[in-house]
């Protein structure tokens, strides 16, 4: 097991912002930490990497008590933190070696980490010159650079354009082959595309502990299609298994199917018989949005 928490509760003064939580992380997972913000995330992560402690319960990193093994447990982990605290006027490969002088790391280990994070045609420039989504990676290959199994990223790709958005999820996925990932955000798509699991985090309480997997084989899912003229929805209505249909804008049309199999081809052929044109076709996991919905609404 990789992090196992019992029934921790933190308070700041009175108010209490982690209330008896528990979960599991097993070895080389990918699990998204996902609630709204001010749910608890960043305290837990806070928590588990030895920032603060809990006022109840314990927490094991790697098998290390969170409270009386912090060496251990900082040994262990790879920690990014929400608002990555980078010296702009350094040097990337300056901020690495003075962080591996810190940890006492090899000095062989920052040109690996430069190039396992992608930063190699970057990694001559300072911090401060770097975009949003390099500086992301700094932060990767800062937490990566002493080896630990488990790394925990708040919030890592926050702020960050949809091309980047898309190369640190690849990262932090291909990273997640052979380490255990425990990762934070308040974007549901962010779990999908990344995580294997997700725990949802509501006012302090662990509302939700669940594969995506046996989320996606649940009962619903809904097909968003795109076609190139008006619609109606009750026309649509006809289609087979059909829960509901939303036209969010334009003549894009939100289709919830209650059944678990794959209803694209189903509305391919439906647009073809009544000699509809679709300019796109997606299918989305609905019982991840309707959780996350009910559970933190
Ligand atoms: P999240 O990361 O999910 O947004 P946080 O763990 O940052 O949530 O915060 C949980 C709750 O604890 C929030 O209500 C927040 O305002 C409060 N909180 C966080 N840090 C502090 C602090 N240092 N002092 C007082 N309250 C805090
Ligand atoms: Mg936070």
């Amino acid at each position: 097991m990789s992090i196992e928490v019992i029934n921790i509760s933190k308070y700041y003064k009175e108010q209490k912002a982690l209330n008896n939580v528990s979960f599991k992380v097993k070895d080389a997972e990918i699990v998204g930490f996902l609630g709204p913000n001010g749910a608890g995330k960043s305290t837990m992560m806070k928590i588990l990497t030895t920032y603060i402690n809990a006022n109840e319960g314990s927490a094991m990193v790697n098998g290390h008590d969170v409270s009386i093994d912090k060496k251990n447990v900082q040994q262990s982990v790879g920690y990014l933190p929400e608002h990555n605290p980078l010296y702009t006027d350094l040097y990337v490969k300056e901020y690495l070696d003075f962080n591996a002088n810190v940890y006492g790391t090899p000095k062989s280990r920052i040109n690996e980490v430069i190039e396992l994070t992608g930063l190699t045609p970057e990694a001559h420039k300072k911090i401060g010159q770097l975009s949003k989504g390099y500086r992301q990676r700094v932060g990767l290959a800062n937490a990566l650079l002493h080896n630990p199994d488990v790394l925990i990223l708040d919030e890592p790709t926050t702020g960050l354009d949809p091309n980047q958005l898309v190369e640190i999820r690849n990262l932090i996925k291909s990273i997640g082959k052979e380490k255990t990932v425990f990762l934070s955000t308040h974007i549901m798509q962010e779990v999908e595309a990344m995580c294997d699991r997700v725990i949802i985090i509501n006012k302090g309480e662990v509302v939700a502990d669940k594969y995506l997997k046996e989320l996606r084989d649940g009962q619903e899912q809904i097909v968003i299609v795109e076609f190139d003229y008006r619609v109606e929805e009750a026309f649509l209505l006809k289609l087979p298994k059909v829960k509901s249909v939303k036209n969010p804008n334009g003549f894009i049309y939100e289709i919830t199917f209650s059944t678990e199999e794959d209803m694209r081809s189903h509305v391919f052929d439906f647009a073809h018989d009544n000699d509809l044109k679709i300019l796109q076709l997606n299918q989305k996991n609905a019982s991840l949005e309707s959780l996350f919905r009910e559970l933190t609404n």
